[in-house]
């Protein structure tokens, strides 16, 4: 790593370099300056974004998270005191670890050169192994503050990035300053310890044993409220982008192999299905009428048209095949029966007309065909003409559907077993300690509610087609959290005996001390928050994690990665947030290729007010307009409390969830919104 060339990326933030990048000079000038540092520095990556929050933290965790993160992430512009200025405020809840000293270093080199500089709010820290900086947006404040911590800038990201400090630091503080190009003066020479630890020099510090990105973000419970956090650690992201999160993260399907039957519908075939079995396998009528011998060039004669004798009698039911028709007669035959040997061509019943019957008048004698166009193979199913033998009857991730065309191919052809996606198995927890379980014949007292949460959440997974496990309720206690949560995935009741694949809790992830959902989530069962704070409304805390779980150390089983979703306690963020998020993730695992609720456009039968700031996914009721048929949507409810999203009643009724993109003043009647179908089309 010491050796290696250094990555570095610029964030140009500005309103005015979005829209037109020509105007920006900040990522030559700071290009240029890295450019100077000999060949420590790769060419740095610059992109350029407006002075939105979401949009600058979507760039530097893009470049901080994942393996191939940058060294060194710095953004220019909007750190400021103006009103659009939030740049620090982007940038701080992506910190995990504060560096004041460049800070400080920035703030004293610029403090030179003009008192203005006490106008600029630097922020300086470490995410995962990325060291993020944030210079002014002028370019001469921008390429100042650089040069004021650049020879430092590759000692800092190497340590950043996990080198080893001991091999760093042998030779001293003197070898590294001298390798940095920079000169202490006399006094820095003096006081530098008390910034710079480390076995080479100075006080001995204790080595952590942990890397940066696998040390939580989520509050310590057991420092108590005083000491939590008050803003959330966690990164406010897209929609957007918690999908591709939640699309990224969630476990790839498993296969089993399942007896075709009922059972099947709703499953995703995991192999592509060959025709055991050819249909029909005999030739067979597709009429009821008379099987003939129907000449190859009708003439001098030979003709369909005429009285034939009836020679003998095919029913569909047969479980043997009729004699061989003999030339000059026909056979009645029934629709689906096998044609008798000989015969060419089948003559449907209303083409004829009786001559004569057998003595005791029961049996057809004589009957006479009217036409003479009966062609050869007509009013015949050729053996595998429906399905061929061995042919492609179904594809790997085909949907078995409840209309019934994919069980009825499976069947038609015999096929026995097929191998599907297993579908994943959800364990539902509410958390409170206010809650009380729905049927418990209690009077609520003080501030205890009834637990709406666990029936409404598992009424909807098991009409997706899920099998659930009722986890009950937690109280608001990490370690009987904990427990839940792992008897859970463990599986050791008779209600779970294997154990669930996703959890589903709600409540507990919000800003309390109560909120334990996240600290117990990695801190007790050293799991991977991948988002805990959304820009939606309602479902704004809903958190996604993966964690690792060893069955138990007597089975020889993998160690298997389990999906815990934490969404909100209010009811209707809830249940909102389950079909937003959880729904496309059962699909993937389900082995879906289209996950999630389908999308269709609607107009509005009112005008609904923006949000200013969090795409809202509004509780509506779509319907086909009874004026020319096209698609309207109604709210459950605009005034007062309707979409609050403590109130499930904004979800009664309701069939969609409309698609508001923030801003201000509203989205008039007749607009064209779109709108997520959780239901029917009422
Ligand atoms: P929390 O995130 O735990 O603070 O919960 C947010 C709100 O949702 C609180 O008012 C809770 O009482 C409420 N809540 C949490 N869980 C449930 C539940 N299972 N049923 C009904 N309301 C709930
Ligand atoms: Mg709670």
């Amino acid at each position: 790593m010491a050796g290696q060339r250094l990555k570095a990326a610029i964030l140009i933030v500005s309103d005015t370099a979005s829209r037109d990048h020509s105007t920006d000079k900040v990522g030559g000038v700071l290009t240029e300056t890295f450019g100077q540092q000999g060949d420590r520095w790769d060419k740095p990556t610059v992109a350029i974004v407006p002075d939105n929050i979401l949009e600058i933290q979507r760039h530097v965790s893009r470049w901080a998270d994942g393996e191939d993160h940058f060294n060194l992430i710095i953004t220019s512009g909007g750190t400021g005191f103006a009103l659009k200025d939030h740049t620090p405020e982007a940038v701080l809840p992506l910190i995990h670890r504060h560096a004041p000293g460049l800070v400080h270093a920035m703030l004293a080199t610029s403090l030179e050169i003009t008192p203005f500089a006490m106008m600029a709010r630097p922020v300086a820290g470490i995410r995962h192994k990325s060291i993020v900086l944030t210079v002014p947006g002028s370019p001469k404040g921008a390429k100042e503050c650089v040069e004021a911590v650049i020879k430092l800038l590759p000692h800092a990201c190497i340590q950043a990035a996990g080198a080893d400090s001991r091999t760093l630091h042998a030779g001293g503080i003197q070898k590294l300053e001298k390798e940095a190009g920079v000169v202490p003066s006399a006094s820095d020479k003096d006081h530098h310890h008390c910034q710079h630890h480390g076995h080479g020099h100075g006080h001995a510090i204790p080595k952590a044993h942990t890397t940066l990105a696998e040390r939580p973000s989520s509050n310590d419970p057991a420092v108590g409220p005083t000491r939590r956090y008050r803003t959330s650690p966690y990164p406010m992201i897209s929609v957007d982008e918690a999908l591709k999160l939640v699309s990224e993260y969630t476990p790839d399907p498993t296969i089993v192999e399942v007896p075709v039957g009922i059972s099947l519908v709703g499953a995703v075939l995991a192999e592509d299905v060959f025709a055991a079995e050819a249909v029909p396998a005999y030739r067979a009528s597709i009429v009821d009428g008379y099987a003939v011998i129907a000449p190859s060039s009708p003439g001098n004669g030979k003709s369909t048209k005429g009285e034939f004798p009836v020679a003998s009698v095919s029913h569909a039911q047969a479980a043997s095949m009729p004699p061989p028709l003999d030339s000059g007669s026909i056979a009645r035959i029934t629709t689906g029966a096998p044609l008798p040997d000989n015969a060419n061509a089948v003559v449907m019943v209303e083409d004829t007309v009786l001559v004569s019957a057998t003595p005791d008048g029961k049996e057809e004698a004589v009957v006479e065909i009217l036409t003479a166009d009966i062609e050869i193979g007509e009013n015949i199913r050729e053996p595998g003409s429906d399905v061929k033998l061995g042919s492609k009857i179904l594809e790997k991730g085909d949907l078995i559907t409840a209309v019934g065309g994919e069980i009825g191919l499976l069947t038609s052809t015999g096929t026995k077993t097929v191998k599907i996606y297993k579908k994943p198995c959800i364990g539902v927890l509410s958390t409170g300690d206010e809650l009380v379980e729905h049927d418990a014949s209690v009077k609520l007292t003080g501030g205890q509610i009834r637990d709406l949460n666990r029936p409404s959440l598992i009424s909807c997974l098991t009409s997706w087609g899920f099998p659930t496990v009722d986890l009950g309720i937690a109280k608001d206690t990490s370690g009987h959290l904990e427990e839940i949560l792992r008897d859970a995935m463990r599986g050791s009741s008779p209600s779970n005996p294997t154990g669930v694949d996703v959890i589903i809790t709600t409540g507990g992830v919000s800003m309390g001390e109560l909120d334990l959902l996240k600290p117990t989530i990695e801190r007790q069962l050293g799991g991977t928050i991948h988002f805990g704070r959304v820009s939606m409304k309602p479902g704004k805390p809903t958190t996604f994690a993966t964690v690792p779980f060893k069955p138990s150390a007597s089975t020889s089983k993998e160690r298997e990665t389990k999906v815990i979703f934490s969404l909100p306690g209010n009811p209707a963020s809830a249940l909102v947030t389950l079909n937003l998020f959880v729904l496309p993730s059962l699909h993937k695992a389900m082995g879906l290729t289209q996950r999630g609720l389908p999308v269709v456009k609607a107009s509005l039968t009112h005008s609904i007010p923006k949000d200013p700031k969090r795409t809202e996914y509004h509780r509506a009721i779509v319907g086909s307009s009874e004026v020319d048929g096209r698609m309207i949507a109604t709210s459950t409810g605009i005034t007062g409390v309707g979409q609050r999203s403590s109130r499930v009643g904004s979800l009664a009724k309701a069939n969609a969830l409309l698609v508001l993109e923030p801003g201000s003043g509203s989205i008039e009647k007749g607009q064209l919104v779109e709108a997520l179908m959780m239901g029917p089309i009422a």
